[in-house]
Order: C-alpha cells, then sequence, then structure tokens
C-alpha cells in the first residue's frame, strides 16, 4: 500500500474541539449559546440513532438541545407549524429535519420550509442557490466534511484536475459546487456517463458518492490521485465503501476509509455549521 489513509476520525475530532472554543467565544460576545433543534418524525429506529448522536456531539460542543419529537401519524401540516415556530424562536440557531420522513408526508417540500440562516443541513433551495451563485450560506455538511478533509491532507485544489461521481442534490452537486468555489477543474459523472473508468482516470480528485459497494476499482485512479469514498453500503461482508480499498490504495496517493474516512465528518461539520447559523443570525440583528 502506497496511498497516505486519511483519517476522518482524527480530523472530525479536531473539528469539534474547534466548535466547542467557538461556542464559549460566541457565548461569551452574544450572552447565549447556540441551539439546534432537531425534529424527529415517528419512530425509524435508524433515523432514532442518527438524531441521538447528532444531539450527543452537540452537548458535547456546548450547543443548547431543542429536539421536538412527532409522532408518526403527524401530519404535514403539524411539522409544517412544528419547523415554523422553530424558524420564529430566537433560541433556536440550526434546524435539522430528520429525513427521510414517515410515508404520507412530504420531506422535500417540509425542509424547503426551513428559514435559511437557520438550516444547518444546507438543503434548501435557498442555500443550494447561495451555494451555485457563491453567496454566503450554509452549505450541505457531508460535502464540507469531503472539503475538510482534502484542506487537512493539504490535497491541492485550485487548478486541479477533479471528478466526482454522483450528482445527488445532498452530496455530488454540492461537493461539485464547493470544489468549483475553491477554483478546481470539476467534472462530474452519473450512471449515463459513457467510459466512467477513462474520465476517472484524468482526476487529480476523485470523490465518489454512487452508493455501489466497491463499483470504483484501481483501473478508475491515476496513480497518486486523491480519492475520497462518501458510499456507505451494507453488505453481507460488512460496511463498505464505494471504493476497493486495497486495490486502489496501492495506485492513490490518499484515500479515506469506510468506515472512518467521510463518515464521522458529516456530525462535526453539522456542529460547525450551527455555530455559523447562530452567528449570521447575531449578524443581522
Ligand atoms: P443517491 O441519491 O442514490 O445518488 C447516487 C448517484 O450515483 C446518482 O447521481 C447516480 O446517477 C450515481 N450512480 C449510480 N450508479 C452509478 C453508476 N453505475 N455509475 C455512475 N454513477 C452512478 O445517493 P447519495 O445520497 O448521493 O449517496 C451516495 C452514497 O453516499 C451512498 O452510499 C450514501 O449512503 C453515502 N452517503 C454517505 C454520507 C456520509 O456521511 N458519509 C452522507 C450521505 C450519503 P444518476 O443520477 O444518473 O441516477
Amino acid at each position: 500500500m502506497s496511498a497516505t489513509i486519511i483519517d476522518g476520525k482524527e480530523v472530525a475530532a479536531r473539528v469539534r474541539a474547534e466548535v466547542a472554543r467557538d461556542v464559549v467565544a460566541f457565548r461569551d460576545r452574544t450572552g447565549k449559546a447556540p441551539g439546534l433543534a432537531t425534529i424527529l418524525v415517528g419512530d425509524d429506529s435508524a433515523s432514532a440513532v442518527y438524531v441521538a448522536n447528532k444531539r450527543k456531539a452537540c452537548a458535547e460542543a456546548g450547543i443548547v438541545d431543542f429536539h421536538r419529537h412527532l409522532p408518526g401519524d403527524a401530519s404535514q401540516d403539524d411539522v409544517a407549524a412544528l419547523i415554523e415556530d422553530c424558524n420564529g424562536n430566537p433560541e433556536v440557531s440550526g434546524i435539522l429535519l430528520q429525513l427521510p420522513v414517515p410515508k404520507g408526508l412530504n420531506g422535500k417540500e417540509l425542509t424547503a420550509l426551513i428559514e435559511a440562516d437557520k438550516d444547518v443541513d444546507g438543503l434548501t433551495h435557498v442555500s443550494a442557490g447561495r451555494l451555485a451563485q457563491g453567496a454566503p450560506g450554509l452549505r450541505p455538511c457531508t460535502p464540507l466534511g469531503v472539503i475538510e478533509l482534502l484542506d487537512a491532507y493539504s490535497v491541492a485544489l485550485e487548478g486541479a484536475e477533479t471528478v466526482v461521481v454522483g450528482r445527488s442534490d445532498l452530496v455530488g452537486k454540492p461537493v461539485a459546487f464547493l470544489l468549483l468555489e475553491r477554483n478546481a477543474t470539476v467534472t462530474m459523472c452519473h450512471s449515463r456517463t459513457r467510459d466512467l473508468a477513462g474520465v476517472c482516470s484524468r482526476a487529480d480528485v476523485l470523490v465518489a458518492a454512487i452508493g455501489r459497494a466497491e463499483m470504483i476499482g484501481a483501473e478508475f485512479v491515476k496513480p497518486g490521485a486523491a480519492v475520497i469514498d462518501v458510499g456507505i453500503n451494507r453488505t453481507d461482508g460488512g460496511l463498505k465503501g464505494d471504493v476497493q480499498f486495497d486495490a486502489v490504495a496501492a495506485e492513490a496517493g490518499w484515500i479515506t476509509p469506510v468506515p472512518g474516512g467521510v463518515g464521522p465528518m458529516t456530525i462535526a461539520m453539522l456542529l460547525r455549521n450551527t455555530v455559523t447559523a447562530a452567528s449570521l443570525q447575531a449578524g443581522a440583528r
């Protein structure tokens, strides 16, 4: 193996420690701590675990917990009213609606109701528009984590050939815009891309956000490239990324493992976004 392993646990721990210090500084400046409202609708066990992890990380960073849990039979209007309540509450800096919401509710429409300056998931139309136009605002957490990892290992982005495989609103598109913001040359690939391996093998930085276990082999990777594996795939052989780790690590310059790469960054960046949101609102008043 020749690649440097990008240690997401270590970088995430550093970001979380920085956020804890920023929370203290914010409280000293404004007299109150940032607050996060996580909204969980229903009793999906995976969602409950995700929300519990986010709340625990918030508490550790000194962020105030405004968690709200609605029953699975809550109506679209019930959830909308709760979001509006959080939008209007000056103690709530950030709002996170845990997705997916139960069948019968429209998660996209509900997400769109979140005030842009409180949109710590960065998923509203306004946040996406701000990102696309390079305006200040809150960016999606996992894509921010990808950039944070590249920066932590001093991977050059300006002028670099970067290829993003996957074009979801959650990961692929925002990663591409963040890379563009850093003056990288960006190619986006998806299920209709011709000669995917040929396109990927031009990349100095390759980001895989596909959701297909171990699809990216060594033939997709330019020797010395940085390979960021966003994929999380549950298989009979355990948790796998989108990248064939051993084969690609033999070619790449840097590589993220799964687990322990991008995964830990998502919550760390959520915490940072909550402090950013609090600062945006404090600045607006
Ligand atoms: P998604 O919405 O399903 O999007 C997958 C993308 O991959 C689509 O754009 C799709 O292309 C493309 N794709 C699928 N098969 C392909 C193929 N054979 N060749 C080329 N492109 C192909 O998934 P997502 O939400 O972006 O998530 C992607 C992965 O990241 C998943 O494994 C997810 O679990 C993981 N994830 C991890 C984190 C984290 O915290 N680490 C956070 C979010 C997501 P089309 O658009 O043409 O269909």
